[in-house]
């Protein structure tokens, strides 16, 4: 037998299909609305020229300024290298592998199997229902060995915000027994609908957030586990020493301070009223079946023939992401949204595409 050394990895790992991020899909192209990222870079400047030191594993003042963003206590917040880096700490902390159970409800955000499947921790899929609110029921007949539950709101792909009455029942069934995890990572796009002055009240309540998002700030790596006390000091003894490099702290910062969360304000207040045009367009579009209402920086669409639609798009170097794959979601494709020009360019393509049809 001739080993090779990809045989050495562990049985879950060479078992694993890695997350297919956008830019691992790849495409060539200069419209680019598959990666949910905000379309223009933000300028920031580094000058901390102290690179000769380690940093603070949580940089007292990214933590006391996105604690003040959110109203909470600076111990109630932990950041890390990304949102996804606290999908996977939770996991870290608080399952044992072949024991404890994570439960998500598709169609949602990928990370949540991967991190799971890497850590060799069953998981645990409910199925969302037809309009993608949680099915409540199946949900609490089955929490037995569940440890953490997983719910995207506003969920990733599909827009909708998670019904806050299911997510109150949810927490009160799992108290003492559970986490319920609530990824906010489009939650500034809907502040209002934040889950955040509910951690007063539930101490199995976890909220993630992101600067990738409507911070513009996807190439930072940088997010945030809102939590109370005792959570946060689990994670705290998990997580790596130096989770944030200096240039990400300072940045970071610069991003919290009232100016970053000003100029993030408008970028939200735009890109809301650039979806609700883009939304209206594909609404009348004769290529689309359903166009479902979003309270984040994407729209879920359905087709009629979307493999079609995705290839016309892409062969013009629109990128757009296939969800054909996600459970539920066949015939459907999910738009980010990008500057008012690039929607502009995405609805004249579809409507040459239309048009060609016709003729
Ligand atoms: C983008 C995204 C994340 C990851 O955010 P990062 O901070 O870039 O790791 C987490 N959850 C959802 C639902 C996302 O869409």
């Amino acid at each position: 037998m001739t080993g090779s050394i990809g045989q050495l990895a562990r049985k879950n790992v060479r078992e694993l299909t890695p997350y297919q991020s956008a830019r691992r899909l790849g495409g060539n192209g200069d419209v680019w609305l598959n990666a949910n990222e905000y379309p223009l870079a933000v300028p920031f400047s580094f000058t901390q020229q102290t690179l000769n030191r380690y940093p603070e594993c949580q940089p007292a003042q990214v933590i006391e300024r996105y604690a003040a963003y959110c109203g909470l206590n600076k111990e109630q917040v932990l950041v890390s290298r990304g949102a996804d880096e606290g999908i996977e700490l939770l996991m870290r902390a608080f399952c044992e592998p072949g024991q404890d159970k994570v439960m998500f409800c598709p169609p949602t955000y990928g990370m949540y199997s991967v991190s799971a499947e890497t850590l060799a921790i069953e998981t645990l899929t409910v199925r969302s229902l037809d309009d993608w609110q949680l099915n409540l029921p199946a949900i609490l007949s089955q929490l037995d060995g569940v440890k953490l539950i997983y719910l995207c709101s506003p969920n990733n792909p599909t827009g909708n915000l998670v019904n806050p009455d299911d997510i109150r029942q949810l927490l009160a069934a799992t108290a003492g027994k559970a986490l319920v995890i609530a990824d906010e990572a489009y939650i500034d796009f809907c502040p209002d609908a934040s889950l955040v002055s509910w951690l007063d009240e539930f101490p199995n309540l976890v909220i993630l957030r992101t600067l990738s998002k409507a911070f513009a700030l996807a190439g930072l790596r940088c997010g945030f586990t809102l939590a109370n006390r005792e959570v946060i000091d689990v994670l705290l003894k998990v997580i790596a020493p130096y989770p944030l490099s200096t240039p990400v702290a300072e940045i970071a910062a610069s991003a919290l301070s009232e100016q970053g969360l000003a100029e993030m304000r408008r970028h939200v207040a735009e890109l809301n009223s650039t979806r609700e045009w883009l939304l209206q367009q594909l609404q009348a579009s004769p290529l689309t079946e359903q166009v479902y209402p979003s309270h984040a920086n994407y729209l879920l669409a359905k087709f009629t023939d979307s493999p079609r639609v995705f290839r016309a798009l892409w062969d013009q170097g629109i990128i757009l992401r296939d969800q054909n794959k996600n459970p539920g979601l066949a015939g459907c494709l999910r738009i980010s949204i990008g500057t008012r020009q690039e929607c502009e360019t995405l609805i004249t393509a579809l409507n040459n595409l239309t048009l060609a049809e016709q003729a």
